[in-house]
């Protein structure tokens, strides 16, 4: 997994037409950072915080939490690390956290709905985060929002909880808060929601656009953007840039250097991608000239 080959390069990425693209990555823990240097990207895109969760006993303290944050946004020196809140559910159950037996759980208790369901584990997540927030340039992003109210619960959270550590005598920030537009509801009102940024989950927003499970082979032909899928994207992108927010993506589709160019056709200008796929990726970008 340590390939570095494709990506030992460093700055800024631009199209062949001379627009700048930011590029960052998708990581699930340190070990990945390890292998790689700041100055190779833009930052973090999506930092998935399930694998803190899983395959373990106890669910991780706020101090274990903290440090992990923190030593990522030591990591990026000043570049934005994005991490989502736990989006356990769906693809990604958690002992002792998610429902059993659930039988359509893609359309179930996840992501947000089980944080606001389990605050007792929120509250400590979001401790970690707004102390982590003090020590680098972190952005925090809610996973499977469907209604606005619940990014404001999200938000009424964390100053709860910032407040909470201020008057502990802790040091706590408030970082940006932004959100995933993975379903179709969120990408379609996209407009009625008060996030800070917008990152597309390309994986489950096709999923649920299309009706087709995003780990069926049979179905694969389906699980593809399809030309509604390409045109919430454009909402998203061009709603973020009338309200000067940035809107990126960061599912998948991101990292297939075949689709970049449909990407760059939305108007979209931000990717994160799995770090083996930053090589293609920014080659794609930078043989870009435009709309066909
Ligand atoms: C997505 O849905 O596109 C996404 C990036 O999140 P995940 O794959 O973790 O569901
Ligand atoms: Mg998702």
């Amino acid at each position: 997994a340590a390939r570095q080959s494709g990506s030992a390069f460093s700055g800024p990425v631009s199209t062949a037409s001379g627009e700048q693209v930011q590029l960052m990555i998708n990581v699930t823990g340190l070990a990945e950072l390890k292998q790689m240097n700041p100055s190779q990207v833009d930052g973090i895109g999506l930092m998935r915080t399930e694998f803190l969760f899983q395959e373990r006993e106890a669910l991780p303290t706020e101090e274990e939490q903290y440090q992990v944050y923190r030593q990522m946004a030591e990591w990026a020196a000043g570049k934005p690390v994005t991490i989502r809140t736990l989006d356990a559910g769906g693809d990604k159950p958690i002992a002792g956290l998610t429902e059993a037996g659930d039988l359509n759980p893609f359309l179930g208790v996840r992501g947000v709905r089980l944080s606001l369901k389990r605050l007792d584990v929120f509250r400590v997540q979001l401790r970690a985060l707004a102390r982590a927030a003090v020590t680098g340039n972190l952005k925090v992003m809610i996973p499977m929002v469907t209604v606005p109210e619940e990014l404001d619960r999200c938000r009424d959270l964390f100053r709860s909880v910032v407040g909470e550590l201020n008057d502990q005598g802790g040091a706590a920030a408030m970082p940006p808060i932004g959100m995933m537009v993975e379903v179709p509801a969120a990408a379609i009102a996209v407009e009625d929601f008060n996030a800070d940024f917008y990152s597309i989950g390309s994986n489950d927003l096709i999923q649920y656009v299309m009706a087709t499970s995003r780990d069926e082979p049979q179905l694969a032909d389906l699980a593809r953007p399809s030309r509604a899928v390409f045109q919430l994207i454009a909402h998203v992108v061009d709603h973020a840039r009338r309200r000067g927010r940035e809107a990126s993506l960061c599912g998948d589709l991101a990292g297939d250097p075949q689709q970049v160019a449909s990407l760059l056709d939305q108007g979209l200008r931000s990717f994160s991608v799995a770090p083996g796929a930053l090589g293609p990726v920014r080659g794609a970008i930078s043989r870009y000239s435009g709309k066909a």
